[in-house]
């Protein structure tokens, strides 16, 4: 311990500090670049956009239309499709970090970080390094890591048990009974993948869900909702977008996937639980290749006992069970952020906290909320840059006219 600390070097930030180099913490630094504003980005992994580039199976796309997922001043190029892949999406971040000239220092994981009442300054540390800051943005993600349930008896399956940030392609998995945990975005991609390479999944809901068509009538679903939103109450909104379910898929109840009593939109922003976008899962629902599967009782060496009393047999278990934040592993004394690592005051007023401490990425709102935040922590921080700067042009002036004496 003593040697580690010997070896330790400190670094004196110019600028504020970044600790994430994802679409977050890229979109802060170029909205700071385009301030005038330096800035040093810590990442972690050893590539920017790590979750995407490292921990998202071969086949996603962006579940919502490219134009919602832009990062400030800089779009997607013209050529690419309506909904993005993920290897088009990681080429626009690295076209992105390059135009604004963003060069993240990698595997630098930050371990603690704590203002310093002393000196009015943040203490980041990493595994080697201290840096010093007078700002630090928290731009380390919603889904840092992987939500893993306790499952009883998962520890005696005889068979793989992973996560859905390991999942590739369900190519691995030809002809396996599969048993996947969870009914989210990511559950219902992973079981049509799965599906699509001969598998057979077998899906768990648990709870209730709301699954949407991703489109009405040739429109984002999201983009109806976000229009409508503009002139209508929350809850006419998700009245329309229930009316529009419906015709969709008729009664989802009788499939297994039960509605909850509150509307999409309203239970996202109460609980932060995003409705399902449907790509092609439900149809396969319907047509019983994607088993619906009651709440888990137990794992069992060769398969799994249901709440309902069923008993299976699976050859793979995938946990499509969510991520989680990772801020209160790693930063101390200040109480902005909920112990599940979330900013305590809601959207749109969560990217401010005190004595130089900001978030971005935080809005459950995904791209487009991280846009919204970075904007209005560079405008902030550049507002204390300059005052900061004219003070200094001051206080050079002032010891130039004495020097002159
Ligand atoms: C499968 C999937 C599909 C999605 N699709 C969409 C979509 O279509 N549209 C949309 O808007 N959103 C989507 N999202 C949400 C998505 O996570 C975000 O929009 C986006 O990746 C958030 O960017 P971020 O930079 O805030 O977080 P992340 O992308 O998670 O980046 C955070 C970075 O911080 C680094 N980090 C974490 N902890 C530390 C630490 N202690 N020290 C140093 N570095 C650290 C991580 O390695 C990572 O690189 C999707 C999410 C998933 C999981």
């Amino acid at each position: 311990m003593g040697d580690e600390k010997a070896q330790m070097t400190c670094q004196q930030v110019h600028g504020p500090l970044v600790i994430g180099a994802g679409p977050s913490g890229l979109a802060v630094a170029a909205c700071l670049s385009n301030n005038g504003i330096p800035s040093l980005l810590l990442e972690r992994s050893d590539c920017i956009a790590s979750l995407w580039q490292q921990r998202t199976y071969d086949r996603l796309k962006l579940h919502l239309p490219k134009q919602f997922c832009e990062l400030p001043f800089m779009g997607f190029p013209e050529n690419f499709p309506k909904y993005p892949t993920k290897h088009q999406f990681i080429s626009y971040m690295e076209s992105y970090a390059e135009h604004f000239g963003i060069k993240p220092k990698f595997k630098q994981s930050v371990e603690s970080a704590e203002f310093d009442n002393f000196c009015g300054l943040w203490r980041v540390r990493t595994q080697d390094c201290e840096y010093v800051s007078k700002w630090v943005i928290v731009a380390t993600g919603e889904n840092a890591e992987p939500l893993i349930p306790e499952i009883q008896g998962i520890k005696e399956f005889h068979g793989p048990v992973l996560h859905t940030s390991v999942y590739k392609s369900g190519s691995e998995f030809k002809n396996q009974k599969v048993l996947v945990v969870g009914c989210g975005n990511s559950g219902m991609e992973v079981s049509l993948d799965l599906c699509r390479n001969n598998a057979i999944p077998h899906m768990v809901v648990r709870n209730s869900v709301h699954v949407l068509p991703r489109e009405i009538l040739g429109a984002s679903t999201f983009g109806i909702a976000m229009a409508l939103n503009k002139w209508l109450p929350l809850r006419l909104v998700d009245k329309f977008l229930l009316l529009m379910a419906n015709f969709s898929f008729g009664n989802t109840d009788r499939f297994g996937l039960r509605r909850p009593k509150t509307g999409p939109l309203e239970l996202k922003n109460v609980t932060g639980k995003t409705p399902v976008l449907d790509v092609g899962a439900f149809s396969l629902i319907k047509s019983g290749k994607i088993k619906v599967m009651d709440g888990v009782k137990e794992i069992t060496r060769n398969g799994a006992k249901f709440v309902d009393g069923q008993e299976r047999e699976f050859d793979s278990i995938i946990l499509a069970t969510g991520y989680k934040s990772n801020v209160p592993s790693w930063l101390k004394g200040c109480d902005f952020f909920t112990k599940e690592g979330m900013p305590k005051t809601p959207f749109p007023n969560g990217w401010k906290g005190e004595k130089g401490l900001y978030t971005v990425g935080f809005t459950r709102r995904g791209l487009l909320g991280t846009g919204c935040d970075a904007i209005k922590i560079a405008k902030d921080i550049s507002d204390q840059w300059r005052a900061i700067n004219n003070c200094e042009d001051v206080q050079r002036v002032l010891i130039r006219n004495l020097e002159l004496r």
